[in-house]
Parts: structure tokens; sequence; C-alpha cells
């Protein structure tokens, strides 16, 4: 078998843990594979580096974060490579650039072009374990980019979809994707299967064990992907189409972001296209926006509502500075968090969202506004509510059944 394994932060986060996963691809590879091993920097090292900037700017630029960042994936490939080459491998460490990793040039969270297989092919048809730096690519004038946050996956996803691998391994500090985050609710439990949907939902709204746009890649290029534990030999979790999951319970899982911000904009002028000048200003500073709520205000007025990430907080003071007056009064509040229920079996049950609401007034945890999908209902709540709704909501459910 071709099979792609991804490594992330914690799972290199030693020299011990090093040895340990190049033991693994070692074993992998003696047991007739052939393996492409995409790694992430050590853990808490992106954190460091950023803070490290920050220290001398609170908006530094972004094609030299893309410098800084792209350093911890390196370190990591190249002494996985030493620490095979030594086990007596031949193994070969590629930056991003050097694997083809072709990006658009949206400094930190490039989006990835093309990926030709041959950079990484021609090594594996030497006979050698390829070793990739994750979250990095190039731009077409070999400028070189971040793929956003968790985007060591990306890149892992990636290039099981260009070399077209049988498998691409997830491997991280927990053995699959449980029901919500098992730090916060211990009475998790652990999927056999979900499908790419519910495993996009979950990402995009908080549940870190995946990056959300690699599961969108994963869907798009028919990826087969499972996730799991860098420490023990359990089965993971088989991330697939609806029609490979086993089960279809109306909620499969739960998700709770922190890194949320609420940007309220009251008594804005309402007229034609003021919400196209503003959505358009943030999408020009690379702002993503999440939840827009707009309500109709008194003379002439509106009042627009909307989330954003919290780490784009400056960004978007940034982006709305220009407007003057025609905001009316800006408010940023970033106590607050993100909760999620995802399930396919939404699409064919009522009540759902009213179990949700009822449930939360019952702890006393009001609701600041709501959005929903075909398969999903998020809703915004202060932060400090946030583990509170996730165990509430686990245990209405019914998912430490
Ligand atoms: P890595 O560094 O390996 O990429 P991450 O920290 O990005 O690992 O993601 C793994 C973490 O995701 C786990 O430690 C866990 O706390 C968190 N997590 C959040 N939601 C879930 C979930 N539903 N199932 C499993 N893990 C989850
Ligand atoms: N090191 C990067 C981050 O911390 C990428 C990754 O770990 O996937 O976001
Ligand atoms: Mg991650």
């Amino acid at each position: 078998m071709l099979i792609v394994q991804k490594y992330g932060g914690t799972s290199v986060g030693t020299l011990e843990r090093i040895r340990a996963v190049a033991e693994r691809v070692k074993r992998t590879a003696a047991g007739g594979n052939s393996v492409v091993v995409v790694v992430s920097a050590m853990s808490g090292e992106t954190n460091k580096l950023i803070e490290m900037a920050q220290s001398f700017s609170k908006m530094p630029p972004t094609r030299e974060m893309d410098m800084l960042l792209s350093s911890g994936e390196r370190v990591t490939c190249a002494l996985l490579a030493i620490a095979l080459t030594e086990m007596g491998n031949e193994a070969i460490a590629l930056t991003g650039r050097q694997a083809g990793i072709l990006t658009d040039s949206v400094h930190t969270k490039a989006r990835i072009e093309a990926i030709p297989s041959a950079p990484v092919m021609e090594q594996i048809n030497a006979g050698k374990i390829v070793v990739i730096a994750g979250f990095q690519g190039v731009t077409r004038n070999g400028e070189v980019t971040t793929l956003g946050r968790g985007g060591s996956d990306l890149t892992a996803v990636a290039i099981a979809g260009a070399i077209r691998a049988d498998l691409c391994e997830i491997y991280t500090d927990v053995d699959g994707v449980y029901t919500t985050d098992p730090r916060i609710e211990d009475r998790a439990k652990k999927l056999a299967t979900i499908s790419y949907d519910e495993m996009l939902e979950l990402a995009s709204m908080g549940a870190k064990v995946l990056q959300n746009r690699s599961v969108e890649l994963a869907k798009k290029l028919g990826v087969k992907v499972v996730t799991r534990s860098s420490f023990n030999e359990n089965e993971g979790t088989v991330i697939t189409s609806e029609e490979g999951c086993m089960e279809k319970p109306v909620v499969s899982g739960i998700a709770l972001d922190k890194n949320q911000a609420r940007v309220s904009l009251i008594g804005i002028a309402d007229r034609p296209g003021i919400a196209a000048e503003i959505f358009g200003a943030l999408s020009n500073a690379s702002v993503n926006v999440d939840m827009i709520v707009q309500t109709v205000g008194q003379d002439g007025k509106a009042n627009l509502d909307f989330t954003i990430g919290a780490t784009e907080l400056d960004q978007t003071k940034y982006a709305l500075e220009g407007f003057g007056a025609a905001l009316g009064r800006q408010e940023f509040d970033d106590s607050v968090a993100k909760v999620s229920i995802v399930g396919v079996g939404m699409k064919s049950h009522s009540g759902v969202a009213s179990l949700m609401f009822e449930s939360l007034a019952k702890e006393n945890i009001n609701i600041l506004m709501i959005s929903t999908s075909e398969i999903k209902i998020s809703v915004v709540i202060a932060k400090k509510y946030g583990e509170l709704a996730v165990r509430t909501l686990h245990s209405v459910y019914e998912l430490d059944k």
C-alpha cells in the first residue's frame, strides 16, 4: 500500500516522541508499504514563534510571519529523517516547496493550487521514505506560505490526493474522533466512523482534531482518512462517505469554539449596499466572518452583529476604521464561545433545535446568536458557560450511552 501518515505537534513534541514516530514509520515500511510522512512542528512551537513576532508588532507583515512559522515544521521533518536514516532506512526530508506544494499568495492562510505527484513519487520509486514539512507551500514567485493553523492535516490530505495514496492516517494525541472533545467531557465516546459532512461541520465549528479544510479536500478528492493515536495501537475513526457510516444518529457530535469574537454595529446607515461594503472590506482584509444577524432599528438605522475568529479582531477593527460614523456604535466582545451540535440525522428529525434551546435555558445559559445548516445548529453564548453547555447537551442527546 501507499500510505500517508501525518504526525501532529504532540506526536513529535520531544526527541523521544520523534524516535517513537520513526519506529512506527519503520514498522509500516517494513510491512511492505511505501510511506510518505507529514509532520507538524513540535507542540507549542508555532505559538511560541507567533508570540516572539508579536513582541515586536501587533500586526506583523504576513510574508515575514510565513518565513518564521514555516521554520517549525522544517525542524521536525529534518530530525525525523535523521532518526529514520540512523535506524537503517533510506529517508529524505522535503520542505513544502521541495514537495511541490504550490499555493496562492494569501500569506498565513494560503490555499493549495496544485501539487504535482512527481517530486514525491520520484523519491518513493527510488525506495525512500519521504518526510514532508507540513503546513507550508510556495507561491509561483517562490515565496514561502503557510496554510492556516492546523494546516499540516491539509498537507497530508493534499499529498495523499496528489499521489493517489491508498490511505491517509492522521496521528494525534487522541485515538480518534469522539462525540465531543474528551478533554471537556470524559464520558465522550469514540466514533468508529463519521461522514465527511459531519466531520467538516465539527471541524469548522471548533473540533480541532482535524482541520476543516483538510476534511473538505478529503471529501472532494475521495481520500480515505483515519484518525488515530500515535501513543497506542487502538483502532481509530474512519472518515468516509455517508453511505459508509454505520449509524446515522440525530446528533453525532458536539463542538466548542472558544476562539470567537462578536462584533456589534449599532445604528448603521440602513441603505442598499452597506452590507456589501462592510463585508467586502472584511474579505479584503482576509477576515473570515461566520454568523451574521441583522435587525431593523429605528430612524433608518439598523443593527448588524457578526462573529469572527478572535485572532482576527485587530484586522477587523482596522478594516472597519475607514467607515467612520456610517457604522454607528461599534462593540467588540471576545468573551463569547460557539457551541454546535452536528448530525446527519437532523435532516429527518424535528424538535432537535427546540430541545437544544430548552436544555440551555434550564441551565440559565443565555443564547446570543443562532445559526443552522441542514446538519448543524450553532449558538453563541458567554464563554464561561461553554463547557457546561457541551456537557449538558452531550447528556441531553444521550451521546454517552
Ligand atoms: P495535533 O497536534 O495532533 O494536530 P490537535 O491538538 O490539533 O492535534 O487536535 C487534537 C485535539 O483535538 C485533541 O487533543 C482534543 O482535545 C481535540 N478535540 C476536539 N474535539 C474533539 C473530538 N470531537 N474528538 C477528538 N478530539 C477532539
Ligand atoms: N504547526 C502548525 C500549527 O500549530 C500546523 C499544524 O500543527 O498542523 O498550527
Ligand atoms: Mg492539529
